[in-house]
């Protein structure tokens, strides 16, 4: 299907960074629309709904990094989107030993972590479950956005997902004039994967006391979460696992079935570690995150080219905090391209 409308511009990714950007432009009164693959917004700021629960399998909570978020957590707390989180941290360190971590102040959602990107993408025109897979300049001087529902003519169009995935629709592209060096410094920027593993108890877990545990000790886990602290009068302990990279390395392109015998081996690992009976849950479910984490940011906030039309790329992978930089990233690219169209 073809949109018959021109836009000025298309951005592709409904994620914070694609959020951000798409918002600064509407406000500026350009035309603007977001493509989506998946069938909501907020790309690794994630919540699943799902055994009569909700569960946060990607970004955890909000916490002040700089500027942008310390700006975003006043709107929310404003707008009664987010709370105070007064949960408390340890470590689990490599001699087994538990580490209360300094507090810092955390929010969450009680609706879920997407209930933040739902707020800030509130009147944006977004198309979902449209996986953009090609862009191509055509000879009206504007770039041909195709994706598999739809497709899109923009006079610029801002890419605002993990970089090796902008390689992907830049080299299925075949653009002609694109410079190479634009195209190798996205493919220098490599990102860690990470296995989410989610499982729900009966209530019998309900007297433990932490929230969040950062595994330091020498196992394949790398943080655990009581995720039903976080939801008031739960009737079920639910806990959220993350995977070592090192460990989703080896599951990148496995079945589900091997996925969840990663799963219940981190259960395993997980009941040891805290000696208590994780290994038997009522479900278990599983995400991949294939891009979880950049692994070195590129540290400028977007690479932009005009060659052969405005292109802009952002996203976490710009710099060092995530949330930060994903907010940073796409408030900076949207005023590069202000610059330039004006
Ligand atoms: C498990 C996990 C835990 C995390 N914990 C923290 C934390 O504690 N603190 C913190 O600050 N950050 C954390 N993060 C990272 C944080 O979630 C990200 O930094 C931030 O959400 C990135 O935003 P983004 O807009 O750059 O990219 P994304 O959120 O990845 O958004 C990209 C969007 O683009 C879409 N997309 C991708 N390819 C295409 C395509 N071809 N066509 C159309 N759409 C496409 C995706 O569906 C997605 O919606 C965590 C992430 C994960 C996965």
């Amino acid at each position: 299907m073809t949109d018959s409308g021109l836009f000025d511009v298309c951005v592709i990714g409904a994620g914070i960074a694609g959020i951000v950007c798409a918002k600064e432009l509407e406000n500026q009164g350009l035309k603007v629309v977001i493509l989506d693959k998946s069938r909501g917004v907020g790309g690794r700021v994630a919540t699943r709904r799902l055994h009569n629960t909700q569960v946060n399998h990607g970004a955890p909570y909000l916490e002040v990094q700089g500027k942008f978020t310390q700006e975003l957590i006043i709107e929310l707390l404003e707008h009664q989107i987010i709370q105070p989180w007064p949960g408390t941290m340890y470590e689990l360190d490599s001699l087994g030993e538990l580490k209360l971590l300094p507090t810092a102040e955390r929010y969450i959602a009680d609706e879920g972590m997407t209930a933040i990107p739902k707020y800030m993408a509130k009147g944006l025109d977004i198309r979902f479950s449209c996986l953009v897979t090609t862009v191509k300049p055509t000879l009206k001087q504007t770039w041909q956005v195709i994706s598999t529902d739809l497709v899109i003519e923009a006079k610029a169009l801002i890419i605002a997902i993990p970089a090796p995935q902008i390689v992907g629709i830049l080299e299925a592209s075949s653009i002609p004039d694109l410079p190479v060096d634009y195209l190798n410094q996205l493919r220098a920027i490599q990102f860690e994967p990470d296995l989410t593993v989610m499982a729900g108890y009966s209530n019998s877990f309900s007297n433990l006391t932490w929230q969040t545990f950062k595994v330091t000790a020498k196992t394949d886990l790398a943080r655990i979460s009581l995720q039903s602290s976080l939801i008031e009068g739960s009737l079920q302990t639910v806990l959220v696992l993350h995977s070592t990279s090192a460990l989703a390395k080896t599951y990148l392109d496995t079945d589900y079935s091997a996925l969840r015998r990663a799963g219940e081996s981190l259960l395993q690992t997980a009941t040891e570690l805290l000696s208590i009976p994780l290994s038997s849950p009522n479900w278990l479910e599983i995400q991949r995150w294939r891009y979880a984490f950049p692994a070195v940011p590129l540290g400028t906030p977007y690479l932009e080219t005009t060659c052969p039309l405005p292109l802009i790329c952002c996203g976490d992978w710009s710099g060092n905090n995530l949330l930060e930089s994903a907010l940073y990233s796409g408030n900076q690219a949207a005023k590069k391209l202000l610059d330039k169209l004006n």
